[in-house]
C-alpha cells in the first residue's frame, strides 16, 4: 500500500518494505519507459508535527527502456535514497511559498486530501533518474545508416562515410 492516510501514521512511525507494480507507481501506456518486476520500495514513514510528514527510504528498480541509438530495449537501474520532506497542499498557497522552501535545502513534496502517495513520488524518481542519453551502452554501435543492421550484433559492407546519406545526395546534387 503506498497510499497513506496521515491519521493512520501512528507515533512511532511506519516502516516496512513494499513490491512496486505499475499501476501503483502511476505508469501510463505513453511513458517512455516501463517498470520491469521486482522493484521495491524499502521506507520510513514519520510524522514530524501535526502535518509534516517525513519520508525515508531506499528505492531499488528497473526500468525498461529503448535506446536512442540502435532501437534495443535495455534495462536501467534505479538504485536511489530517499529523503523528503511532505507537507499539505493548502488551497490558493502560490508558486512562490515552493520556491522558498525549497531554497531551505530541504526536499519538499505536497500531498493532497490528508493521503501521501508514495507511488507519486516513486514515479518522480524514475522520472529524474533515467538518463539522458538512453543507451543500451555506452559504445552503442547503432544502426547503419545505409542498410538499417544493428551494428553491435552484426556487420555490413556499406561504405564507411561519416556522411549521413540525405547530406551524401545533396552533395552529389551540387556535383562535388
Ligand atoms: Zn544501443
Ligand atoms: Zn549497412
Amino acid at each position: 500500500m503506498l497510499r497513506i492516510a496521515v491519521k493512520d501514521i501512528p507515533p512511532e512511525g511506519l516502516e516496512f518494505t513494499e513490491g512496486l507494480k505499475p499501476a501503483e507507481v502511476h505508469l501510463q501506456d505513453s511513458d517512455e519507459f516501463t517498470l520491469e518486476e521486482g522493484g521495491a520500495l524499502r521506507c520510513r514513514v514519520e510524522l514530524r508535527d501535526e502535518d509534516t510528514v517525513s519520508v525515508s527510504g531506499h528505492l531499488l528498480a528497473r526500468l525498461g527502456l529503448v535506446c536512442g541509438r540502435c532501437l534495443d530495449p535495455f534495462s536501467h537501474k534505479i538504485d536511489q535514497k530517499l529523503e523528503l520532506f511532505l507537507l499539505p497542499h493548502r488551497e490558493g498557497e502560490d508558486e512562490e511559498d515552493e520556491v522558498e522552501l525549497s531554497e531551505r535545502d530541504m526536499v519538499v513534496g505536497y500531498y493532497r486530501d490528508h493521503r501521501i502517495d508514495l507511488g507519486e513520488l516513486v514515479r518522480e524518481q524514475f522520472v529524474l533518474g533515467i538518463p539522458m542519453k538512453r543507451l543500451c551502452r555506452a559504445d552503442c554501435k547503432g544502426l547503419c545508416l545505409r542498410c538499417g543492421i544493428n551494428k553491435n550484433r552484426e556487420s555490413c559492407d556499406c561504405p564507411v562515410t561519416d556522411t549521413d546519406p540525405r547530406l551524401a545526395s545533396l552533395s552529389r546534387l551540387f556535383g562535388r
